[in-house]
């Protein structure tokens, strides 16, 4: 081998972290509140990112020291997200949605020795607070009550803006290894119990280059972006560190997730760039038919966590003229591993540009991509093979935290549980989960297109489809469907709408209509939950012939 030149220099996210301090010290950090914003400079938060880690050097963190957040996307998260692995300690986003059980599970799982929590999220930790066996110090933000807390642990509490004022910015960061842990996220746990996944620092360094790159999400310094997608949910898809990396503004929108002070923070702010799951912005454009509202302001927002419906991208455009981009990936690839830009030579604006645009995503430099069937062998890339997608890649991961799963990873590959085919040029599409597959007869049904195109009908809410049990086919769909009100459209009307675009023999017999769609803590259709209120016989289900 004949050695290269190079300087073997680390990628860190202290070096992503020194260059946005430096680059673009007056790129600004708002934080919404309800009705106003707080507002302050890279330079002032960078400031504060060397406070907090002296604060917690302090307090006995250093190299490997987990240190779990338990908040809302703010300045303070994005604080965390900077100090904590700068430091060398690693970074552990917490669900704060996740169920008590499983947020014990996770805390007690990763060791977490400090927990920095959001005041207004304090009474909800304080839950867990007694069974927590490794946390000896929580870090309450902003100036609310940490009472609940208090009573309920003999842990350490200390206020973060106490910590921060007892510090002076100036820490005298440490060399870290680049393969070194930087943070860890544990999977939402829709499919099963939750997963750990440990990022290192090149991972995320060169993950966070892809995010920025122009046929990824184009992040430049030009950009606001608008992280609805939880901090805590995957690493809010690599926006902190790929926006901080290129001095993009950030416009934190704090607890206020709902559509309503979405918008007013929205007009204040004029966002270029958001991401979040497809509930949201389906929640956005409901409460666009009754509201005027301006998203004029945006360039792209990238949405994905579940497929994204044709009729919701098609209404943001045709209504709001917003460009919604749909992408793939999971919190075992960092999350990034796809994004559905057309291919070259497709017109903007016209049912070819939309057909790619509803694909899942196009797998992008740094992540191979392949398809297996049930034996494991790689099958082709015609759009029209079915198997399993596997991935590979400098930030994907090659195992979970203290809990090897070698089911889930196949001589080097990721198994993602994830089923579709994939197009000669690379463009995937997802047609279920492997666990969501409806297996009619010896056929496969894909619950992902009923629902995309039960979705595409005006009096549907939200629609999910499930597999149940059914004696003659093994199983058949039941599509649950939440209508508008004063819909009477009814299944028979519904059945009709579909028959159009699928084969007679998927067209689901069993209907159900209901309130809501139950959803993960992550937002995205909770099957696990609808199938077993239907083993359950907790739904009222009509079957037509
Ligand atoms: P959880 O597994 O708990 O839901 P993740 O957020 O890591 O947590 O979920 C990753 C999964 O989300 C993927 O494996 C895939 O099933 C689904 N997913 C993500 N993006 C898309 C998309 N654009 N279309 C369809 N499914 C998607």
């Amino acid at each position: 081998m004949l050695e290269s030149t190079m300087q073997d220099f680390p990628l860190t996210i202290g070096m992503i972290f020194r260059h946005g301090r430096s680059v673009y010290a007056n790129s600004e950090v708002v934080t919404f509140e309800g009705e106003t914003s707080r507002r302050s400079t890279y330079a002032e938060v960078a400031d504060r990112v060397e406070q907090l880690a002296a604060a917690l050097d302090r307090l006995g963190v250093g190299p490997g020291t987990r240190v779990g957040t338990f908040c809302w996307n703010n300045q303070e998260h994005l604080e965390a997200y900077l100090a904590i692995p700068s430091m060398g300690a690693v970074l552990h986003t917490l669900n704060i949605r996740l169920f008590p059980e499983l947020l014990t599970y996770v805390i007690n799982h990763a060791a977490d020795e400090v927990v920095i929590v959001d005041d207004s999220l304090v009474p909800l930790l304080a839950k867990v607070a007694p069974d927590l066996e490794t946390v000896k110090t929580f870090v309450v933000t902003g100036t609310g009550d940490a009472g609940a807390l208090a009573e309920a642990t003999d842990a350490q509490i200390v206020g973060y803006e106490d910590l921060l004022a007892a510090e002076t910015p100036g820490f005298d960061w440490p060399d870290v290894e680049e393969h070194s842990a930087a943070a860890m996220c544990y999977t939402s746990g829709t499919t099963g119990n939750p997963k750990g996944v440990v990022y290192s620092h090149r991972s995320t360094w060169l993950h966070s280059f892809a995010v920025t790159a122009a046929n990824s999400l184009a992040i430049t310094e030009a950009d606001r972006i608008l992280p609805i997608v939880p901090m805590f949910h995957a690493n809010a898809w690599g926006l902190p560190y790929a926006g901080w990396l290129v001095g993009a503004d950030f416009l934190m929108p704090g607890r206020f997730l709902q559509a309503e002070p979405l918008m007013k923070f929205i007009a204040q702010e004029r966002p270029t760039f958001s991401g979040a799951v497809p509930t949201i912005w389906a929640d956005v454009l409901r409460y666009s038919e009754d509201n005027p509202i301006d998203l004029s302001s945006f360039r792209m927002i990238v949405c994905g966590g579940s497929a994204v419906p044709r009729s919701l991208m098609e209404a943001f455009e045709s209504r709001h003229g917003v460009r919604i981009v749909q992408a793939w990936g999971m919190t075992e690839t960092s999350p990034l591993a796809a994004v559905a830009h057309p291919p070259r030579g497709v017109e903007w604006g016209t049912a070819e540009e939309m057909d790619w645009r509803s694909r899942t995503g196009r797998v992008y430099g740094g992540v191979e991509l392949r398809i297996v069937d049930d034996e494991g062998t790689p099958l082709p890339w015609d759009d029209e093979a079915v198997g399993e997608i596997e991935v590979r890649g400098p930030w994907i991961t090659a195992s979970y935290y203290r809990d090897p799963a070698p089911e889930k990873f196949d001589d080097g590959w990721l198994r993602t549980g994830d089923v579709g085919q994939v197009s000669p040029d690379g463009y995937v599409q997802i047609t279920d989960r492997a666990k969501d597959v409806i297996k009619s007869g010896g056929e496969w049904i894909s619950s992902v297109e009923l629902e995309g195109l039960l979705m595409a009908h005006p009096d549907v809410v939200e629609a999910s489809v499930v597999g149940v049990p059914d004696d003659k086919w093994g199983e058949r769909p039941l599509a649950c469907v939440v209508l508008k009100a004063g819909s009477d459209v009814g299944a028979v009307g519904l059945c009709e709408f579909l028959g159009g675009s699928v084969a007679r023999w998927q067209l689901p017999e069993r209907w159900s209509f209901i309130d809501e769609v139950p959803k993960t803590s992550v937002g995205k259709f909770d099957k696990k939950v609808l199938r077993a209120r239907h083993a359950a016989g907790d739904l009222d289900v009509q079957t037509i012939g």
